[in-house]
């Protein structure tokens, strides 16, 4: 689950969240989506990543309330947690595709001798 860092309301049910998912931040490129989970049981919304920061680890999306799951988000705060997963589109087949960088196990630090 990853913290909400900033929560804006851009216009009415537009709402413009940041959220601290350093792993997708590192990845991510333009024009690629997030699923988001706002907890376990939640339902998957996909949700265009507009903007990212690589060194806060932050990714930014904007969306518009149009039904239960996006209701839901808007009503959460800075702080709370949901999960983001990166997607991308296979550009042969055009289906969705989890990008298998978010999946792997962090790699071990080294440590400086
Ligand atoms: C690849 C992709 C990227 C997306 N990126 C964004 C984004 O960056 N920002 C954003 O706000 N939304 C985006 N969407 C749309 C977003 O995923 C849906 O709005 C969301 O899943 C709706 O979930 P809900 O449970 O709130 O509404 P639902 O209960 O699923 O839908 C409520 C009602 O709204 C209708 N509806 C659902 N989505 C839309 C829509 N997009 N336009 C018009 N009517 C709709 C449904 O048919 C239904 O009648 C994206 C969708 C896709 C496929």
């Amino acid at each position: 689950m990853y913290p909400i860092v900033k929560r804006e309301k851009l216009a009415d049910k537009i709402y413009l969240m940041d959220v601290r998912a350093p792993r997708v931040a590192q990845y991510c490129e333009p024009g690629q989506f997030v699923i988001v989970k706002i907890d376990e049981t939640g339902e998957r919304i996909p949700l265009t990543i507009c903007d990212y920061d690589r060194e806060a680890g932050t990714i930014t999306i904007v969306f518009q309330v149009v039904g239960a799951s996006t209701e839901r988000m808007a009503g959460l705060k800075e702080g709370d947690e949901i999960e983001v997963k990166l997607l991308d589109i296979d550009p042969k087949t055009g289906k969705f595709k989890l990008s298998h960088k978010v999946l792997l196990p962090r790699p071990e630090k080294q440590e400086k001798k």
